[in-house]
């Protein structure tokens, strides 16, 4: 009989870099979830995404089958306490244990020298990560609004300034570009050993990036989603795997 079901072919002779990918978790209907344009983003650059649910006391666990990481956004903010505020009434709802989970798992990215790559609120926790602080609400503590664009949320909706030599120049060009917004808050003070490297408009922060690391971005966009529109932006992917790369055995 040949009953075999999984020929020895299948198995690669070279595995992608394994790319984590944070899972939102639904506390209410008891499901860990994430939006597919991440996933298809690390496997278009050459990343195997690993998705992770963001279980208390795993992280370290997780954190060790990992090549690079990806911090993703989601409906929800980052609890004050984490930079030492009190709560105002513009903040959102927190998700204290999806943000336990990741913001175990950025520390070890940082302090391991893992490539990491913050999308929306992955850069604001990356922000917090390293001393730094967020507006809690930006139409109440910055006095600018539009930064929330109706739907369809894949769109670009406002331009940034890319900064000569950053890191993020060296990827996609520096100068104007395009990407969506769909954030209320915003970083405040960036945090020890961070570059702002991207800026909107009305000056928030759009772009962060950590010296002496071998790759720690954060985008306050959505890079996996605007990309159809703007192609510049999958070099943030590709630059996140071929950071990885450099770090996997082959
Ligand atoms: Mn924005």
């Amino acid at each position: 009989m040949t009953a075999a079901i999984v020929p020895a072919a299948a198995v690669p002779e070279q595995r992608r870099p394994r790319i984590g990918v944070t899972l939102d978790l639904d506390e209410a209907r008891g499901r860990f979830e994430l939006p597919r344009a991440y996933a298809d983003a690390v496997l278009a650059a050459g990343g195997l995404p690993i998705g992770l649910p963001p279980l208390a006391g795993a992280a370290g666990e997780h954190f060790a089958l990992l090549d690079g990481l990806v911090v993703t956004g989601g409906a929800f903010d980052v609890p004050p306490e984490l930079y030492g505020e009190a709560r105002r009434p513009g903040c959102g709802p927190v998700k204290p244990e999806r943000t336990a989970f990741e913001l175990a798992l950025v520390r070890l990215a940082l302090s391991e020298r893992l490539p990491l790559l913050g999308v929306c609120g992955g850069m604001q926790l990356m922000a917090v990560a390293l001393g730094g602080s967020l507006y809690q609400d930006l139409a109440a503590d910055a006095g600018t609004g539009r930064h929330e664009q109706p739907p369809p949320k894949d769109v670009p909706s406002h331009e940034v300034e890319v900064t000569p030599g950053t890191r993020l120049a060296g990827l996609l060009g520096a100068g104007p570009l395009l990407v969506n917004s769909t954030h209320h808050q915003a970083v405040r003070q960036p945090g020890r050993g961070v570059l702002v490297s991207a800026r909107a408009p009305d000056g928030i922060a759009e772009a962060l990036e950590v010296d002496d690391h071998p790759f720690a971005l954060g985008v306050q966009w959505h890079p996996e989603a605007v990309g159809r529109h703007e192609p510049r932006h999958a070099a943030l992917y590709a630059g996140l795997v071929a950071a990885a790369r450099l770090r996997s055995p082959a």
